[in-house]
This record gives C-alpha cells, sequence and structure tokens, in this order.
C-alpha cells in the first residue's frame, strides 16, 4: 500500500500545498525524521518480525548480553565510515547512548568519595551532562561547570576530571576536542552526530572512551540503542556493571532491531544512506544561509567546507542544528523573538550559553523545515 500522507498543521488541500501562516514552527526537539523517506524506500528490508515464543529469556541467562554479531556490524560500520578505530577496544551497548553517558561517568570516578571526580564541559553543551550528573547526585563525582574554569588551574593529581567532549558538537556542530589534559583528566567523547549526514569525516577517532548511537545515524531515536568503544578493560567491566544494575543488559528486540537496520546501512559500503543523508542536511543548510544571509537581525554558526575522507573530496558543511544569534542589543532573548514569530527553538541557557543564541533543529520532516524555513523568511523580510 502508498503510505497515506496527512497534511502538517501548517498546510492544507489535496496536495497539502497551500500554506497557512497561523501554525508554530517545530524546531525544538532533535527528531531524525529526515531519514524516515529513507526507510521509506527501504521499508521490506529493514523489517523485522519476532515470534511471540522467541528468546524470552533474560540476556544473561544465554550469555547474549551483547550480540556477538551485532559487535561485528558495529566494527564493519566503523571500519566502512573511517569515523572511529574499534581494533583492539571493547564494545558495550546501552539503552541510548544516553544510559552510556551516565555509566561512563561512573565508571571513570574514583571510588574513594575523598576526593569526587570533577565533571566539566565546554559551553555551548549539550544540557543533558549536567542535568544526569547533578540527578544521580553521587559521592564519587559532581558536576562542576564549564571546562574554561579549570583551564588554567594547576590541578594536583589527586582531584580526577572528567571532561565531555562532544565532537561534532551539539549545539553548533564545529568538531571539537578536549581541553584538558593530564594524567588525572579523562575524557567522554560524544560522537552522535560524527556521521557523513552531519560533518565531514576527517579521520577516524582513536580516543579512549568514545560514545555513538542509532538514534543520529539511523533516525530511530525511540529504538534506545547506543554503543561504547572503550580501550581500557577496567572502565569497561566497570561499565558493564553499570549497565548490568540498571536495566540488567539492553532489550533483545532494540538488538535485533539494531541489526537489522545496520544491514542496510552496511549495503553499497554505506554509500547510499550517507549520500542521502548528506544531501538533505547540506541542501537545508544552503538554503537557511541563503535566507539569513539576507538578514542583520540574525546570525548563524559559521562552518567551512572540509575535506571528508569518507567522501573523499571537500564537502560543505550540514549541521544538525542551526545555532542562532540575534544580533540587535535589545533583543537580549533570542528564544521570545522567534517565538512571536511562531518559530519555537530551544533556548540558549539550556546549553549554558547566551540568550542571545537560539538552536533550531534541522533534522526533522522536510515539512518541518518548511514551515521553518518560511517562518524565517517572513521575520527576515520584515526587518
Ligand atoms: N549526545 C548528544 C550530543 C545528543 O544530542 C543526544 C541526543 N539528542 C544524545 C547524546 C542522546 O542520544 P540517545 O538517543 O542515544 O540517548
Amino acid at each position: 500500500h502508498e503510505p497515506v500522507c496527512e497534511c502538517n498543521s501548517c498546510y492544507s488541500g489535496l496536495d497539502c500545498s497551500n500554506f497557512s501562516t497561523d501554525c508554530v514552527a517545530n524546531a525544538m526537539s532533535g527528531d531524525p525524521y529526515f531519514l524516515e523517506p529513507f526507510w521509506m524506500k527501504h521499508a521490506a528490508s529493514s523489517a523485522v518480525l519476532v515470534s511471540g515464543w522467541h528468546r524470552m529469556g533474560y540476556t544473561y541467562s544465554d550469555g547474549s548480553y551483547i550480540s556477538e554479531l551485532l559487535v561485528k556490524y558495529i566494527q564493519k560500520l566503523h571500519d566502512t565510515v573511517g569515523n572511529a578505530v574499534t581494533e583492539g577496544k571493547y564494545i558495550i551497548f546501552g539503552g541510548g547512548s544516553t544510559q552510556l553517558l551516565s555509566a561512563a561517568v561512573y565508571a571513570l570516578s574514583p571510588n574513594t568519595a575523598v576526593s569526587p571526580a570533577k565533571v566539566v564541559a565546554t559551553a555551548p553543551y549539550y544540557p543533558m551532562y549536567r542535568i544526569q550528573t547533578q540527578f544521580f547526585n553521587s559521592r564519587d563525582f559532581s558536576y562542576e561547570g564549564d571546562t574554561t574554569l579549570w583551564k588554567n588551574i594547576s590541578v594536583n593529581d589527586t582531584t580526577r576530571f572528567i571532561e565531555f567532549a562532544t565532537s561534532p558538537n551539539n549545539p553548533e556542530g564545529k568538531l571539537t576536542k578536549a581541553l584538558l589534559n593530564g594524567s588525572n583528566v579523562k575524557t567522554i567523547y560524544d560522537h552522535a552526530y560524527y556521521w557523513p549526514h552531519f560533518t565531514p569525516i576527517p579521520s577516524p577517532s582513536d580516543e579512549d572512551l568514545m560514545v555513538f548511537t542509532i538514534s543520529k545515524l539511523t533516525g530511530h531515536a525511540g529504538t534506545r540503542f547506543g554503543w561504547a568503544i572503550i580501550k581500557d578493560e577496567e572502565v569497561y567491566l566497570k561499565m558493564l556493571t553499570y549497565v548490568q544494575l540498571n536495566t540488567m543488559g539492553i532489550s533483545r528486540e532494540a538488538q535485533l532491531r539494531a541489526l537489522k537496520l545496520l544491514d542496510v546501512v552496511l549495503e553499497r559500503e554505506g554509500r547510499e544512506i550517507f549520500e542521502f543523508g548528506y544531501k538533505i542536511m547540506r541542501d537545508r543548510w544552503m538554503r537557511l544561509k541563503k535566507v539569513l544571509s539576507k538578514s542583520t537581525r540574525f546570525s548563524l554558526q559559521k562552518l567551512s567546507p572540509q575535506y571528508c575522507s569518507f567522501f573523499k573530496r571537500v564537502r560543505d558543511p550540514s549541521p544538525a542544528y542551526a545555532w542562532v544569534k540575534c544580533e540587535r542589543q535589545e533583543d537580549n532573548n533570542c528564544y521570545e523573538i522567534l517565538e512571536a514569530a511562531s518559530i519555537n527553538g530551544a533556548e540558549g541557557i539550556a546549553f549554558s550559553a547566551d540568550n542571545r543564541y537560539v538552536r533550531l533543529s534541522l533534522i526533522r520532516s522536510q515539512d518541518d523545515f518548511e514551515i521553518l524555513i518560511n517562518k524565517l523568511r517572513i521575520l527576515v523580510s520584515k526587518e
């Protein structure tokens, strides 16, 4: 059957082409619906059917907590894309990468409550690092604000620092490196967006602890499946303990779905999905840049073309989010300015940045993007 399309709230008419102005552009959440058309095209080969009687037991009972085949697929995926070195490293699964972020903080903290680890990140940063660290409120670690506060302090060897480095960064899409270094510093590299849809891949990441997720790779955020690649056995075992005690492993159905999806991703060496994803994201970025180039009131983050070892050429930026700045002195709450123009973004303060900034999601459906660009066009034309 042909999928039945319903018009988005901003459109009406038989072919959904009549645009109405009294609706709100949803540019807040990071649901990666831009990949939905890809999976519609591959509906049959990506489908999963599980019989009621199939594999009912706990994953620890038959030692299948981590599917070996899925580990092999993940290794092959990273070799194919060239975005991470997996050789000689351990791989662990998590309920989304979200579970692995807190597992990593636990595993990298010293288990002596005498000197809790200081957890830091560099603004603007993904809010979950701070929120989770504070929520899980342990004697072993505490959230200690922005990395830049600690950059010039000579840290003595007894204080463990755990730095979150997000590359490419959420919100503004730049490839980043950890700021702190020293034997007392451990870094968690969050590579949720280190895929050719969103960024050039200059070289494979070879860090001690790297976290990935299918949420932004295939777009299946609701499956809740992520993985970490870990160099150190001790850290790996501690993370394993965390996941076992927290959820007794990862749902078999999530692992099975991930396996099926990666099977399709790996067809033709990943060419199809990454070319598809990159083309959409580049197109959206270019159109957004064009609209905002006519504005003196709003500006966008600056990103440059860069060599990508996956596409084997210099390629344009194609970030997941726009990091918009309100330039006028009086526009010190950019979120409200955009909200008044029926554009719903995410406030700068959520990323520990100034409220002159707003993050706009570019990874939602084509309809969502068209609505957003229309609203922006209208706003800019009023300047
Ligand atoms: N890290 C970053 C930087 C993210 O933006 C997100 C999702 N928005 C996550 C991690 C969490 O992803 P997951 O769905 O794998 O839990």
